[in-house]
């Protein structure tokens, strides 16, 4: 019944969890991997949103000689992205339409929780798409794929969730292969790694905006099935690693999930993981995590210091742990149930700073603390921008370095408890729009820059860089892990080389580097 399936990848960003080049995330791998355990000879095409807008008729014949269309879209946080450009709303609309012919899903954040367009907007409802896709896949896409393929349409339930990680992980193995046809292939790919889903947070109904603890209760992965997906990717060819689908890595495995919305970190888990992990990929250059709830650290400090003892001493330097801390005003805190007061903030910070601070092998230092603030929650006033200034600032003056300040507005989800308040939101970023962006620059001239000269001082030697891009006469280039420093070297070398840089100046984004 299905000979071809084909995947259009137009990218994810969730609160956990990336899919833009150069990441891949899981949702592409854990169709293939449905699909090819069901029958293993089934073709199974992969393009990305970017490959497809340069190739766009080759794009459509390859679609319209497929038995199914998979869309993968969803950048429910939306950025600025070097590696690619998400697919749009309208992008999807008219791919969708000229293939309407064609049977055709949508999987993803975007099918889930609706279209994200940008901080500050509502998203498009999923209920848009309707009559555009024969199934929006609002449930789990390797549970779906594997009930159509083997009982035709009337089984597949589009809203079915997995209830373990049984299916989820034979996909993830078998699926391990797709990434051989991802751009990316063979030089920066990044696999994004799944550890768990689900926020521990969700018994006390988790932080008002986000889409994580509607997934209820966290369903965790067993250490071995994560080290045996990581075994296969690397034996396809897969060198770049991060940890980085789960809201909070130190919550992996934690004692009391269910009980306590902080369970207390289990650091052995933790380095039974890494340390297979290290064994499974003995030839890994990338191994990085990304969302650390800084409430985790807070409520068990001594738990978390062992934990993250034993990350950094696993991982590959140059690695983030992103503390959603959104916001540093007492008010906004308790109005949207966030997780820890501004002083809590500082005291994690110099916790991952003590643990993290030293410089690695390619220049870095090992660990470094991110902050993502958000704008635009109930409770906020023009206070708050001053107090979020004010304690960034308190951060810089005490030394302490920060890797990347995130600053967006809150993008209003569906299923979230601020989909209630979604006219206060909008009201609110009005309101404060001048405020936002006069805070923005301001933080980034006088903290994001100062904190830039402290993680790469100007004659630091900056190792293996891949080159990604041609800016006017500049090449562009970056390590691959959480959260790179865009490294602008005043020379053209050719695409895709991996070079040293010797920093020569920083900005508050970027540094100027002289190839080494
Ligand atoms: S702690 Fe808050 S932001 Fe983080 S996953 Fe849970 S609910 Fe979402």
């Amino acid at each position: 019944m299905f000979s071809k399936i084909v995947i259009l990848d137009g990218y994810t960003d969730e609160p956990a969890g990336l899919g833009v080049p150069p990441y891949i995330n899981t949702y592409p791998r854990l169709i293939a991997g449905a699909v090819w355990l069901v029958d293993k000879n089934i073709d199974v095409r992969y393009w990305t949103i970017d490959d497809a807008r340069r190739l766009m008729d080759e794009f459509l014949h390859e679609a319209k000689t497929s038995d199914l269309v998979v869309f993968i879209a969803g950048s429910e946080v939306p950025g600025r992205y070097i590696g690619g450009r998400p697919i749009s709303f309208n992008e999807l609309y008219n791919i969708a339409s000229l293939l309407h012919d064609r049977n055709k899903i949508l999987v993803g954040p975007a099918a889930r929780y609706g279209f994200g367009h940008g901080g500050g907007r509502r998203a498009y409802s999923r209920r848009e798409f309707r009559g555009l896709f024969t199934d929006i896949v609002y449930g789990d896409v390797e549970i779906y794929l594997y009930d159509l393929l083997r009982y035709g349409w009337e089984k597949a339930e589009p809203w079915r969730l997995r209830e373990d990680y049984r299916l989820t992980d034979k996909a993830f193995r078998y699926g391990a292969k797709i990434i051989i046809q991802h751009p990316n292939y063979g030089w920066n790919l990044i696999v994004e790694i799944e550890t768990y889903r689900g926020c521990t947070r969700w018994i006390s109904g988790g932080c008002s905006f986000c889409i994580e603890p509607r997934y209820g209760r966290p369903l965790m992965r067993s250490i071995t099935s994560i080290v045996e997906e990581i075994g296969e990717l690397y034996r396809w060819g897969a060198r770049h690693f991060r940890l980085g689908k789960q809201p909070d890595i130190l919550a992996y495995m934690a004692r009391g999930v269910g009980e306590d919305e902080y369970p207390k970190p289990d650091p052995e888990a933790l380095e039974k993981l890494f340390y297979g992990i290290r064994t499974a990929a003995p030839g890994l250059r990338t191994l990085h995590i990304d969302n650390v709830n800084p409430g985790t650290i807070i409520h068990h400090i001594e738990e978390s210091i062992r934990a993250l003892k034993f990350i950094v001493k696993y991982h590959t330097p140059g690695d983030v742990a992103a503390l959603g801390v959104e916001s540093f005003d007492p008010e906004v805190i308790k109005r949207n149930n966030l997780k820890t007061m501004p002083d809590e903030t500082i005291r994690v910070v110099e916790i991952i700073n003590r643990i993290g601070g030293i410089r690695g092998w390619n220049g870095l230092p090992h660990l470094l603390p991110g902050i993502n603030l958000l704008y635009g929650l109930p409770g906020e006033s023009r206070e708050t921008y001053r107090i979020n200034y004010d304690y960034l600032k308190k951060i810089l003056d005490r030394g302490y370095m920060v890797r990347r300040i995130n600053i967006r507005k809150v993008a209003v989800l569906e299923n979230t408890p601020l989909w209630m308040h979604r006219n206060t939101v909008k009201h609110l970023l009005r309101k404060h729009n001048r405020l936002y962006e006069y805070y923005r620059v301001k933080i980034m001239d006088r903290i994001d820059r100062r904190m830039m000269e402290r993680i790469l001082p100007p004659g630091t030697l900056h190792r293996y860089l891949y080159v990604e891009k041609h800016v006017d006469t500049y090449s562009i280039a970056r390590f691959p892990g959480s959260y790179p420093v865009v490294v602008k070297i005043p020379v053209k070398i050719p695409l895709r080389k991996i070079v040293d840089a010797r920093i020569r100046s920083v900005s508050a984004k970027s540094v100027i580097g002289l190839p080494s």
